[in-house]
């Protein structure tokens, strides 16, 4: 059987692990390989190698790193089916969901192309009397990514195009559920020029995960997963003293007005709610129809589009989803659906106990719509991330505004209405990061910024745009003076001014 196993520069030697993980097949059920789970000294091995490599990467102009950016875009363009293909075949997610996983990751690639521009100091000429003050944005040195199960082509990206172009060298640990594309991702940098030890992949759980935050040469950590992870991990991080931008859940909600173009809406949000299984932080798996009337008629639309919706393998062309990622995560999507059913909502549509003949053991879980759930109930408050969709009823604007404001989570909402100040209102007023107007996956482009509020993001960073750059470098400011010779009387016990 297939291992996948660590990518560390070449010629470095790391014990052999002694623990691994299944990665499945979730259109059949089946185990098709097996992933080492490193240890400490999997780590050590690699951050050597990446402290050898960095000062002369770092020294390398901003223009010859774009370059290796731009020879990854396009080896990346060149394979992104055979890309596609890898990642559906682990994750589950229908193929051209997958290419646009990649597609994703690339646009921040493409950012990082413009890396000269991003990194340019500022320059103050004649600060005070033959003063001069500049500043240079560093690299941080070595930095860590670790990432999520549900996009592993994008969220690397993320992270990886952002430190690297900026000078870092950086440790890629990629969930355990897919971590093969992640390895493609980086063989595909050395194949674009990247030198040895500027990206390598370490693969584990949470061992290595605490082995990267107590390292003392790892200078920053990104993390995208869930919320108590990502808070445990922010914790730690920082408490060693590194920098930590922490992504965690999600429970987005899509604010239906009455004057909405509710087919329109319908088409959204079967994509949103159910598009990759629901296995999306950007999913919109809670809808709020204003008032009843409109509640009512969303539904009446809302039923039959979801009966309709097929089901397939990954790779089945006309499937709107696959699986979902394990047997563990579909039992647990459906053990929300029973506790949903238990408090109370009620079940219009079921999605379980949904077989595809020829692939009876595949994780699949049909499209599920509940109506009338309620803010105290647990299923609403906690995030479920499968094909679940849940309507909350509000009875005005204030209270749909209220909804997504208080929920614990705030990494994306959307609105959905004609009514342009209701939509600006909407937007500023929500305590939420990301917001749609009539765009059910607000997922920022490349060039701004990606974050969520409240306990969807520890830390005070985004990802990628110029918060990624931030995040990977540092701040150096000069003062020069250059005298012309005389002495000067000034008294040096005072805090120097400009004055
Ligand atoms: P996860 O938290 O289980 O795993 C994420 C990473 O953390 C993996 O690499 C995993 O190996 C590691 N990990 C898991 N348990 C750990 C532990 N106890 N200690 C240390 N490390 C641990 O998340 P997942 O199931 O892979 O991904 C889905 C979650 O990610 C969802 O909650 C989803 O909303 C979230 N997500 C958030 C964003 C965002 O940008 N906010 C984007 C994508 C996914």
């Amino acid at each position: 059987m297939r291992t996948v196993t660590h990518r560390l520069a070449p010629g470095v030697t790391a014990p052999a692990s002694t623990r691994q993980s299944d990665i499945f097949d979730p259109n059949s059920g089946t185990v098709q390989a097996k992933v080492d789970l490193g240890s400490a000294a999997v780590l050590d091995a690699a951050v050597d190698a990446a402290l050898a490599a960095q000062p002369a990467w770092a020294a390398t102009n901003p223009q010859r790193r774009a370059r290796v950016m731009f020879k990854f875009k396009e080896l990346v363009e060149a394979n992104i089916d055979e890309l596609a293909a890898l990642l559906s075949s682990e994750h589950g997610k229908v193929h051209a969901d997958a290419k646009g996983d990649v597609q994703r990751g690339l646009e921040v690639i493409e950012f990082c192309c413009g890396i000269p521009h991003a990194v340019k100091g500022e320059y103050t000429h004649g600060a005070g009397p033959g003063i001069d003050v500049y500043s240079m944005r560093l690299p941080i040195g070595i930095g860590a990514g670790i990432t999520p199960f549900n996009f592993p082509a994008m969220i690397p990206m993320w992270m990886f195009g952002p430190a690297i172009a900026t000078g870092n060298a950086f440790i890629l640990k990629p969930s355990e559920r897919d971590p093969s594309v992640p390895v493609r991702l980086a063989e595909l940098m050395s194949e674009a020029g990247l030198p040895d030890g500027i990206l390598q992949v370490v693969h584990g759980d949470k061992e290595m995960v605490d082995a990267i935050l107590d390292h003392p040469a790892i200078a920053g950590v990104s993390f995208v997963g869930s919320s108590d992870v990502a808070h445990y991990l922010y914790q730690r991080g920082v408490a060693a003293g590194k920098r930590v931008q922490a992504m965690g859940g999600a429970k987005n909600h899509g604010i239906v007005m009455p004057d909405a173009d509710l087919d329109q809406v319908v088409k959204d949000l079967a994509g949103a709610a159910f598009g990759s299984a629901g296995e999306r932080c950007m999913a919109l798996p809670v809808v709020v129809p204003v008032g009843d009337e409109t509640a009512d008629r969303l539904r009446a639309k809302l039923i039959p589009a979801i009966e309709q919706l097929r089901l397939g393998v990954s790779s089945d062309p006309d499937a709107d989803y696959g699986p979902v990622v394990t047997a563990a995560h579909k039992a647990k999507v459906e053990g929300w659906i029973q506790t949903c059913i238990d408090e109370g909502g009620e079940l219009v549509v079921d999605g379980r106990g949904f077989t595809l003949q020829g692939h009876e053991n595949g994780f699949f879980v049909g499209p599920t719509l509940f109506d009338h759930v309620t803010t105290d109930m647990q299923s609403y408050k906690e995030e479920i991330f499968g094909p679940v969709l849940q309507i909350v009823r509000a009875k005005d604007f204030e209270e749909a505004v209220s909804l997504p404001s208080k929920h614990q989570y705030g990494n994306g909402v959307a609105i959905f209405t004609r009514n342009g100040h209701a939509a600006r209102e909407f937007a500023a007023r929500v305590n939420v990061g990301m917001v749609g107007i009539n765009v059910p996956i607000p997922v920022p482009v490349a060039y701004h910024t990606f974050g969520g509020w409240k306990r969807s993001a520890f830390g005070d960073t985004n990802q990628h745009g110029m918060e990624g750059v931030k995040f990977w470098t540092k701040i150096k400011t000069v003062t020069a003076r250059w005298p012309d010779g005389a002495v000067d009387g000034g008294n040096a016990f005072v805090i120097p001014t400009m004055g």
